[in-house]
């Protein structure tokens, strides 16, 4: 865990204010990108369900002194009430009732809206993070930063976006409310306004302030919330929980997982109650100003300045007008976590990607086949190189092993042949054409690897075998041969499903591989590569009996007669036959040659497979 900085103050005091807004404007494009009908229905309805109640408000009032007027008519002209002099009075009434339930119509119109949209939104989202996902390099994905960016984008991409804008959308209603109603209000007297706006400025502002604080401390601690959620999944996933009740880790892990808590939530509550403390002081500043206003109001109309309907009316907007301001503080106290969210999701989907510049499809010297020169390579972020001055070349036809302790380097040497990393120097060519200007696409097509940590995906047996090659991922014929060739066509059809048994444990019904029969699914995955010429095992029958490995390899050497094939493997048994042996130590080559060559050179390679051998006697 790297040491966060402690969060800034910002230097301009509106900024955490208007750091709150910072990125509706992005939520409200995102929908408007996701749905545009959907949003000017949105924002119809907003404006609906925002004016709508000050027009009932007014129209309190001409019921009330419609009612007074009809009053005084009976009174004085003393006949019982008639449909034509009450008629003044009910249109009124009516029209009341028509807002009302147009008002109704239109916070329908906004749950029903937003439900669709939070479905297609929540979708969209989910979609533009896994193409991302698909165009970032491998060693962004080893980037710790840009992995916990991704899970948590991914986390809460369908709720997030639309609860941002749902609340920009609510205070944007809320705030047209307040504005008719200052329209209403204007009537009375600019001042009482004034008072209203100058009472409610400090609880706005004191809101959208901590909601800025409580951002940035959120992001702050960033990394501890990571480690809070990798410990949840130690904890509570299937592939760990074996090895944690074993060890009795649970406490261990649980109590590191508390203590995260605790001091997350120390900072949460100080706070909570500053954000609430200050909220309550100065949100009853607000509420004086109302109430006084509203006293101001009362007297008015008892010197007689005010007729019964327009305080009936003021009344209302005085409530409504509180309670409008509220909602509003509410929907500001919210934004932070969302904002928080979409910063998070917007810094990841500005990752730069790095562009594929090659297009060549063929090499200017077919059948050259792979050359190393002089290739060194660095992790990022590392310091020492894993591998460096490696010379190899490797023609149609050849066989090459690579020998070396763990660590050595191996599997480095094949992703930077796959290209999933470039070199850090010198360079490798397919075919006298270096790598870069290759199409990684025709490139890709050319190999077929099996990598020691090779995908358990939880599918069906014959996809298992089909992913490895997407053209022909739903062809049982296809299926059938490579399950063959890679010696599992003889357990396949024992299990209960055949070639459609479920696998893993995720899904009903699912079952689960011993690791040597994982390993023949592997090894068929690589016989589904058809096209590919340049064939690459990494370790593939360590977990195999030694009669299936010796089979699995006659068959090997029998299939890619004609092709390139890189193995790594420990056992001397396998290694022995290829046409080149490279003994890897620490990232250099320290003997290459035949079996027998190396024997005779009686150095590592010898001693190792002396050793070996001994075992075995
Ligand atoms: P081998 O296949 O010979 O066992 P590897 O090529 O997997 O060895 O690893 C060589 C070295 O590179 C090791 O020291 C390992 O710690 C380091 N290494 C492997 N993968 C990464 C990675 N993604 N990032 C940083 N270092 C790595």
């Amino acid at each position: 865990m790297s040491a966060p900085s402690p969060p800034t103050p910002p230097a301009n005091p509106f900024a955490g204010f208007f750091g709150v807004f910072r990125y509706s404007r992005r939520a409200i494009r995102l929908v408007w990108e996701t749905s545009r009908p959907l949003t000017l229905g949105l924002a119809v309805c907003t404006l609906v369900a925002g004016v709508l109640p000050a027009v009932a408000a007014w129209l309190g009032q001409l019921i009330v002194d419609a009612v007074v007027a009809a009053m005084a008519a009976h009174r004085e002209g003393g006949q019982a009430p008639t449909f034509e002099s009450l008629w003044p009075v009910l249109r009124y009434v009516l029209a009341e009732a028509g807002v009302i339930a147009l008002i109704a119509l239109a916070q329908r119109g906004l749950s029903a809206q937003q439900s669709l949209l939070r479905a297609q939104l929540g979708h969209k989202v989910n979609v533009m993070i896994l193409e991302k996902a698909g165009q970032l390099s491998l060693a962004q994905f080893e980037d710790s930063e840009l992995y916990d960016q991704l899970t948590r984008a991914r986390r809460e991409a369908s709720t997030r976006p639309l609860a941002l804008v749902n609340k920009t959308f609510a205070l944007g209603q809320h705030g047209i409310s307040l504005v008719s109603f200052g329209v209403l209000l204007v009537g009375f007297s600019p001042w009482a306004l004034l008072i209203l706006v100058v009472g409610a400025l400090p609880v706005f502002l004191s809101e959208a302030k901590f909601s800025g604080d409580a951002f940035r401390l959120f992001r702050w601690r960033s990394p501890q919330t990571r480690m809070q959620m990798y410990l949840e999944t130690v904890l509570a996933r299937e592939d760990s929980i074996k090895e944690v009740r074993l060890f009795g880790l649970e406490p261990l892990l649980l109590g590191r997982y508390r203590g995260i808590f605790e001091t997350l939530y120390g900072e949460d509550r100080r706070l909570t109650i500053r954000r609430d403390s200050w909220g309550f002081l100065l949100g009853l500043l607000g509420t004086l100003a109302f109430y006084g206003a509203y006293a101001w109001v009362v007297i008015e109309t008892v010197g007689g300045a005010l007729t019964l309907g327009e305080m009936t009316m003021y009344l209302m907007v005085f409530k409504q007008g509180q309670a409008a301001l509220s909602a509003g503080l509410t929907a500001i106290g919210g934004m932070y976590e969302d904002n928080l969210y979409l910063s998070n999701l917007y810094e990841y989907l500005e990752q730069p990607v790095e562009g594929d510049a090659g297009t060549l499809t063929a090499g200017v010297l077919p059948g050259d086949g792979i050359r190393f020169e002089g290739v060194a390579f660095t992790y990022p972020g590392a310091e020492t190189p894993v591998l460096a001055g490696i010379d190899l070349h490797l023609r149609p036809g050849q066989s090459l092993a690579l020998v070396g302790e763990n660590g050595s380097g191996k599997t480095t040497l094949i992703k930077l042949l796959t290209r999933l990393y470039p070199p850090s120097a010198g360079r490798i060519l397919l075919d006298g054409s270096d790598l870069r200007d290759w199409d990684v696409r025709a490139l890709r097509r050319r190999v077929g690897v099996i990598f020691q940590d090779f995908v358990r995906y939880q599918l069906q047996v014959g996809e298992n075998l089909g992913v490895g090659d997407v053209a022909a991922f739903e062809d049982e014929a296809r299926w059938q041969a490579a399950a063959r060739l890679g010696l599992a066509d003889a357990f396949i059809e024992r299990l209960g499903g055949g070639y459609r048994t479920q696998l893993g444990r995720w899904f009903k019904g699912g079952q689960e591989l011993s690791g040597g029969q994982w390993q023949k699914i592997a090894l068929s995955r690589a016989y589904m590569r058809e096209e590919a010429d340049i064939l690459v095992l990494d370790e593939p029958t360590a977990a195999m009996d030694a009669a299936a490995e010796a089979e699995v390899f006659a068959r090997f050497r029998e299939h890619s007669r004609d092709k390139m094939t890189i193995l790594i493997s420990h056992r001397f048994s396998t290694v022995r036959a290829a046409d080149q042996i490279l003994v890897i130590d620490r990232g250099r080559i320290l003997e290459r040659g035949t079996h027998a060559e190396l024997l005779a050179r009686d150095g590592r390679y010898a001693r190792l497979f002396r050793l070996q051998a001994k075992g075995y006697r």
